[in-house]
């Protein structure tokens, strides 16, 4: 994006240091975008809003890129160019707690469907001793700071308040979840902004007829997508749930002759929507079963003449081994009714 707009942002003076070198290109000076912010803002001002448009969400999956030190990337977890599950919320100073309420709601909801249960929100402030790292006003800190403990009390939330960690722009509520091993992973972020509208003025019209400056909320659920995969295969110890697994069974024919019927049962199994893969490599059946085995799906199918005749396959789960033969569609109801139901189980 065109460098003209961080410095309207304010990220060319408070976010450099995390920002790639400029880049000239036909018409002007260019900067690999850090985060999505200012699309976001470009996109409400394009149309004049009332009071009855507010509140106006937008949503993207963001490519955005920062300038991490070599030393500290770090596989899926740290990267210099990811992908963040980034909405902006502009909305009317009275809608801001139902708004920041409604954030960690649709947070608490994506990481329990992961199976997240134990999290920890702290509320990151400024350090009223560094005012040259953030931008704003006291009195807009303190009420921006108010309205985000207020959320969470409303809530019943349990909080720690960490001084000097917000973002430049405002304060912020940070959600971190506490994974199998006990380790604390920073993901969901809501955040609150009265920096960036004043920036570039943005406004609505009210319902006394005047001018009125928004407010913003910053979100993203996940964080970086990349990220939070990296947390998830960590969580589950690459065994996922079969619902959430990449392949959801892998398929073993014996031997060659087999291999037109492990065509139709992949061919069952992929219009029941199941995600299935086909070993018909010229190698042993239980180096197949191995490898399977290896890459922990959830089911391993096997079948010879004995399960062709009977339109069966032998069903081997991951957590509990050989379960026999068992009918094609008796199978393909059970891994219906689990995915539905995002079963741990299998
Ligand atoms: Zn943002």
């Amino acid at each position: 994006m065109r460098r003209e707009l961080w410095k309207i942002s304010g990220h060319e003076g408070f976010y450099s240091g995390n920002m790639y070198t400029p880049m000239e290109l036909d018409d002007a000076e260019y900067r690999l975008k850090p985060m999505n912010c200012p699309g976001h803002i470009l996109i409400y001002k394009n149309s004049p809003r009332s009071y009855r448009d507010l509140p106006v969400r937008l949503a993207e999956l963001g490519n955005v890129y920062r300038y991490e030190r070599s030393g500290t990337m770090h596989g899926l977890l740290r990267v210099r160019g990811f992908t963040q599950d980034d909405a902006h919320i502009f909305c009317t100073p009275g809608q801001i707690e139902d708004e920041v309420v409604a954030c960690i709601d649709f947070a608490e909801a994506v990481l329990k469907t992961f199976g997240f249960q134990e999290f920890k929100v702290e509320l990151s402030t400024w350090d009223p001793n560094d005012r040259a790292h953030y931008a704003g006003s006291d009195e807009n800190w303190n009420l921006a700071f108010s309205s985000l403990q207020r959320a969470l009390e409303r809530k019943g939330i349990a909080y720690k308040t960490i001084p000097g960690e917000a973002a430049f722009y405002g304060p912020k509520i940070d959600v971190k979840l506490v994974d199998v091993l006990g380790r604390l992973w920073q993901l969901s972020t809501v955040q609150f902004d009265f920096n960036l509208p004043a920036r570039f003025e943005l406004e609505y019209v009210g319902e006394d007829g005047e001018r009125h400056q928004p407010v913003m909320v910053h979100r993203a659920l996940f964080g970086s997508v990349e990220r939070f995969f990296g947390v998830l295969i960590e969580h589950y110890a690459g065994a996922f749930p079969l619902w959430l697994a990449p392949i959801q069974a892998g398929l073993v024919p014996i031997s060659e002759r087999h291999h037109d019927y492990a065509k139709k049962v992949e061919a069952e199994l992929k219009a029941a929507g199941l995600r299935v893969e086909v070993d018909d490599r010229n190698e042993k059946m239980n180096g197949k079963i191995r490898d399977f085995a290896n890459q922990k799906t959830p089911y391993i199918l096997v079948f010879g003449d004995k399960e062709e005749s009977a339109g069966s396959v032998s069903v081997r789960t991951r957590a509990k081994g050989d379960q026999g033969s068992v009918p094609l569609a008796d199978f393909i109801a059970k891994c219906k009714e689990l995915v539905a139901s995002q079963s741990t189980e299998l």
